[in-house]
């Protein structure tokens, strides 16, 4: 198992009965709603600017800035813009790994990381399944090690949000906190955030006991009962993450077949500590100042019951992170954009890696992968256009 598949955003949640939220992120932080990378509990409000590369950082310390802005590589233009050949958005593993191989060919990236910078594996506690770490790596320290690689080569990374794109003509345009990014060539990798129910108590909840990271917030939960709302391979890592803190988790699922792989499924349903609900919907969470239970309405016959639980963590799947570039990029009917040979989008010279367009694999690997291909694509395209060198071989 392993959460190598990008669970992306997440939302702070603590039971404390005074309400205080000692999570990560709260309601109203960016990134429980608004963020378009979703992510975890670093504040980056000191940030800004590009962060250099001598300012490469190790282990990611929560609530610091990661760093300030010293001078970027890129090179300065006027009006404050930065201009480079490879624009790189989203900093999961499809974004970094286009800024370890578009550093390496000298394109000298740029890459805006989003204001909770790492993806989705900022929130996926062991990582067991990606190649190189037979014992398992943390999440956050596995992207951690890719930022490091990414700067070391001379990547400037960004933690800022996109707001706006205009990808009309050359150099394509991004507009992150007041800043103008421009670059001759982009990769999008902006990935995909957590699904919520849509309910007005879970709203008016996270962050007092509403979740979408049992990573995050699970810890808060230590003695408590919590309950666990899908049905599929997250929902299932949750559960069996949280009997970690819980002394009883239960998993609510709106079928009575779950959907997540057998292995999964056999592995949380062994565990003493989980309680399978089948054939539940959620109508409410309960509690005012803090989740106090939900109220579950049975499928089949409509009859409602109330589970007392403290946290409720929501696992129902992703939403890509496509809202800035609808204008310019075209969207299949679940919203995730639409790739053609590999990599490219329909705008000469936008490519795009990851999650952002693919909902079939979602694994780090296979992300890490598609933003390699991504950065030979526009490294191969920006030659024919006279913008980087033709080289016989690149040192990728
Ligand atoms: P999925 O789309 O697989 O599952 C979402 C689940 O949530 C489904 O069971 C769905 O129900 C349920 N659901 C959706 N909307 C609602 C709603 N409004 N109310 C109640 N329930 C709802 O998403 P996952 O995030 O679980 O997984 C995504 C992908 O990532 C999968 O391919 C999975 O295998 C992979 N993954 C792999 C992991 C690993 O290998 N370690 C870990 C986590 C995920 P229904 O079944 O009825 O549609």
């Amino acid at each position: 198992m392993g959460g190598v598949n990008e669970p992306t955003s997440t939302n702070g949640s603590a039971p404390d009965p005074d309400a205080t939220t000692h999570s990560s992120l709260d309601a109203d932080s960016p990134a429980s709603g608004g963020s378009l990378f979703g992510g975890f509990a670093i504040d980056f409000s000191n940030d800004i600017g590009a962060v250099p590369l001598a300012n490469a950082v190790g282990p990611i310390a929560f609530g610091e800035p990661l760093a300030t802005d010293g001078g970027a590589p890129a090179a300065a233009v006027a009006g404050g813009a930065r201009e480079t050949k490879l624009l790189i958005i989203g900093s999961g593993p499809a974004g970094l790994t286009a800024a370890i191989y578009g550093a390496r060919a000298n394109l000298e990236p740029i890459v805006i990381a989003g204001s909770t910078p790492g993806g989705q594996l900022m929130i996926t506690s062991d990582v067991e399944n990606f190649p190189g770490f037979p014992d398992g790596i943390q999440g956050p320290e596995l992207m951690a090690q890719f930022r490091t690689q990414a700067e070391r080569f001379g990547a400037t990374i960004v933690d800022v949000d996109v707001e706006r794109v205009d990808f009309s003509s050359r150099p394509f345009r991004v507009w992150a906190r007041g800043t103008e990014y421009r670059g001759q060539a982009v990769v999008v990798a902006t990935g995909a955030s957590a699904l919520w129910l849509g309910l007005e108590s879970e709203t008016r909840l996270r962050g007092r006991g509403v979740s979408a990271c049992a990573t995050c917030d699970g810890f808060f939960f230590r003695g408590l009962e919590v309950a666990v709302v899908g049905g599929g391979d997250t929902a299932l890592e949750e559960a069996s993450f949280l009997t970690r803190f819980a002394t009883r988790v239960h998993l609510l699922h709106r079928r009575s077949a779950l959907r997540g792989s057998r292995i999964m499924q056999e592995r949380a349903l062994a565990n003493p500590k989980i309680e399978f609900h089948g054939n539940v919907v959620i109508d409410s969470v309960l509690g005012d100042a803090k989740v106090e239970g939900v109220r579950l309405r049975n499928a089949e016959t409509g009859e409602t019951s109330d589970l007392r639980v403290d946290g409720l963590f929501v696992a129902i799947g992703y939403k890509p992170n496509t809202d800035v570039f609808r204008e310019w990029l075209e969207v299949d009917p679940m919203g995730y954009l639409v790739v053609r040979n590999e990599t490219e989008s329909q705008v000469e010279g936008i490519f795009v890696a990851g999650d952002v367009h693919d909902h079939r694999y979602r694994q780090a690997i296979t992300a890490a992968a598609d933003g390699c291909k991504a950065a030979i694509d526009a490294e191969r395209w920006l030659e024919t256009q006279g913008v980087s060198e033709a080289v016989t071989a690149t040192a990728w």
